[in-house]
């Protein structure tokens, strides 16, 4: 951080002088000096380099609406004017609020005026950094011997080893001496939240609208069983999505509850639509509890806001109807929805504390926003017992938490802080909207097929856009009024073959063939379902980013159109099977697997499969114990109906469970299994296209084999 703007006024010869020998000075401490062409490139420049921490300009040139401009930018920016004996000071008090020191054109004062720029960009540098980061760097800095863990001694120990010495350099040596052990007693406790480790969570709940908020170094898979375990004691009933992560089933192994399951609504694109608004009222829970066995009146509920695809609830109307304690939403996928006000009243932590609730928020602070992975916060509205909750939060911390992880967690807040976090998710969403407009032109004006993106007919309007009834292009065909939108940022892009309700056409483009092109050219797809693909606009994309899915996109339609070889259009997947992909041309192994899924009815099957639940023979929990018994046994998939499962079977994607541990599935549930049967059997007819399904194996002989209890979990 060592760049400082001048504009300096090249007309008169006694204001350069000074200037020159400043800037002289200013190199000899270190820093490095740009001169922007007018006011115009200097709001560039502050724009788009974050390493700019200082900006010189004359008085008499640009005065006080340039510094609004700089502080529109970066309010904390300092800023440094230079008048002449003449200038007229008018400044007022409020003047005063912005950053700006006033220095007189002179000779011979450049050291004096240098060594007050160095404190102000240190004052700076102090302004920017949240509270644990800064004791970390601190630390470091001191260059402490410590005799304590880590072994790797601030990396001395990589040091010693060809092996580790290449570790050592590819990581840098600040990564080895920032990781230190929980000894270092200046540094606080993260699992006592004291010191700078409190601190930096009371940073990160200002910062994010919470009450308390807690740092977590296992993602929100963890924070989710942390929260889990307080919410909800053994034998208590749980109100759960259906549409949940995977560490959410885990949470139901753990922990000895009754799970009730909320049930999303799906599209053909396999898209989940979220869960209907009648399922939040009492009359509907209390017929669920009434055929659970064991069930009582839920005590928590545990909610996926947004959902993988980008849909947001109306949370205001769910924190308002759901009769339960408590409510966590888990929002892994959108850590940045207190930045901009399209998400107001659509997560967690937006407006006031629900009189007689506790209101959770678990957010996976790496996957949108800039920190290490890993990285997640739990934020809390309302009353909780704090010494009982750090019992359900250390129960499933490390003793030993990495400290970079920590850091970078708290860094994430602190670039989301004030005007200049605001200004980064604002550019994220108008570059998404700009990237959705791109694609609807290029369509309308391509000659033949084009992509095309899920999203309402018109997204001027910057917003989350709602969901309705009254259109089509979302595929529901049960939609609440006011209850769910999109998120601009998640760009959901379709591929031809399927009409929003479902209609397979006579030829199609399965999306899986579009994501191992962009994989071969370098652009990794967050999820491919059957005739659709998930790109996430985040904050670390940008234009040019932004611009290669789009010029890759084009020039799949080209080799498409030019039905090129499988062998040269996608090298990684005729390696995988070179006789069987010999002289396959791209559109017929398009055409091949959407002649396959049109043979199956893909989009009927999945629907029907995601609409019925199998029976819950015994919970979770129950199952689980089971198993660690030894009480199970392998059953091949095709002999699933009647069994008790021991494990969660979940297909990626949409990869939300469709059988539970402890559910068996049966006739009238059967279409589940013809789901799973249909993509291995999709999978076994293409080299490469096999799908990944949690709790499906293969056995030595290639037969697909599931985990079920013994005697039916008798
Ligand atoms: C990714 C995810 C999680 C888990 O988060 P990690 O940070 O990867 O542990 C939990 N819930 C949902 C909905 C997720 O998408």
């Amino acid at each position: 951080m060592n760049i400082i703007a001048i504009m300096s006024d090249v007309s008169a010869y006694f204001k350069e002088e000074p200037l020159r020998e400043l800037h002289e000075e200013l190199e000899r401490q270190g820093f490095r000096i740009a001169y922007p062409k007018d006011r115009a490139d200097l709001l560039k420049l502050i724009e788009n380099n974050a390493r700019l921490c200082g900006v010189i300009f004359d008085w008499d040139k640009y005065n006080l609406e340039l510094c609004e401009e700089i502080s529109q930018l970066n309010k904390i920016l300092p800023i440094y004017a230079f008048a002449n004996s003449y200038s007229t000071l008018d400044v007022t008090m409020n003047d005063l609020r912005l950053n700006v020191r006033f220095f007189e054109y002179a000779l011979g004062t450049s050291g004096d005026i240098a060594t007050k720029i160095r404190q102000s960009t240190d004052d700076y540098i102090d302004t920017l950094l949240p509270p644990l980061t800064k004791a970390l760097f601190k630390y470091v800095k001191e260059e402490k011997y410590t005799f304590c863990t880590p072994g790797h001694m601030g990396g001395t120990a990589f040091e010693k080893s060809p092996a580790g010495s290449l570790f050592f350099d590819f990581f840098g040596e600040n990564t080895m001496r920032a990781d230190i052990s929980i000894s270092v007693s200046e540094l606080g406790s993260l699992l006592d939240h004291s010191g700078p480790h409190k601190e930096a969570e009371e940073y990160i709940a200002r910062t994010f609208n919470a009450e308390r908020s807690y740092i977590v170094t296992n993602g929100t898979s963890t924070a989710n069983k942390i929260v889990g375990m307080y919410s909800s004691p053994a034998g208590s009933t749980l109100l759960i999505d259906r549409n949940c992560h995977k560490s959410l089933t885990h949470l139901l192994m753990m922990s000895n509850v009754v799970p009730v399951y909320l049930r999303p609504t799906r599209n053909a694109y396999g898209i989940l639509g979220g869960i209907p608004k009648e399922e939040f009222t009492r009359a509907s829970i209390e017929e669920k509890v009434k055929n659970t066995p064991n069930a009582t009146w839920p005590v928590h509920a545990v909610i996926t806001n947004s959902t993988y695809d980008g849909l947001f609830y109306n949370t205001d109307y769910i924190k308002q109807t759901l009769d339960v304690k408590s409510i966590h939403f888990d929002s892994a996928w959108v850590p940045y929805t207190n930045f901009h006000p399209i998400y107001a009243g659509k997560s967690g932590m937006s407006g006031e504390r629900v009189p007689g609730k506790v209101i959770y928020e678990t957010q996976s602070t790496h996957k949108l926003l800039a920190a290490f992975s890993q990285a997640s916060m739990i934020h809390v509205k309302g009353d909780i017992n704090e010494r009982t909750f750090n019992e359900a939060y250390m129960m499933h911390t490390t003793t030993s938490p990495h400290y970079g992880i920590v850091a970078s967690t708290e860094t994430a807040a602190a670039m989301m802080k004030g005007n200049a976090g605001k200004r980064l998710i604002y550019g994220s969403i108008d570059r998404a909207i700009r990237f959705r407009k791109e694609i609807r032109r290029l369509r309308a004006e391509s000659d033949g097929w084009f992509f095309d993106v899920w999203q309402p007919d018109n997204i001027d309007e910057v917003a989350c856009w709602p969901l309705n009834p009254r259109n089509e292009w979302h595929g529901f065909s049960k939609i609440d009024n006011d209850h769910m939108y999109l998120d601009p940022i998640k760009v959901t892009i379709l591929t031809p073959g399927m009409s929003p309700m479902g209609t397979l056409e006579d030829t199609g483009i399965p999306a899986s063939i579009v994501s191992k092109y962009l994989d071969e050219h370098g652009i990794i797809v967050e999820k491919t379902g059957p005739y659709n693909l998930l790109f996430l606009f985040s904050i670390g994309i940008d234009k040019t980013k932004a611009l290669s899915l789009l010029r890759a996109l084009t020039d799949f339609k080209r080799v498409y159109d030019l039905n090129l070889r499988v062998k040269n259009v996608l090298p990684s997947l005729y390696q995988e099977a070179p006789e069987f992909y010999k002289d396959v041309r791209i559109q017929d192994l398009a055409q091949g697997i959407h002649a396959l899924v049109k043979h199956h009815n893909l989009p009927d099957l999945m629907y029907r499969a995601f609409d019925v639940l199998p029976q819950m023979v015994m919970t979770p929990h129950d199952a689980f114990q089971e198993e660690v018994r030894g009480n199970a046994h392998e059953c091949p998939l095709d002999d699933l109906i009647g069994k008790v499962n021991a494990n969660m079977i979940l297909p990626y994607p949409p990869g939300v469970p469709v059988i539970m541990p402890g559910e068996m599935l049966t006739e009238e549930s059967r279409p589940v299994l013809s789901f799973l049967q249909m993509l291995c059997e999709i999978g076994a007819h293409y080299p490469g296209f096999e799908t990944d399904i949690h709790g499906v194996y293969r056995d030595d002989d290639g037969k697909y084999v599931v985990s079920v209890l013994n005697d039916g979990g008798a």
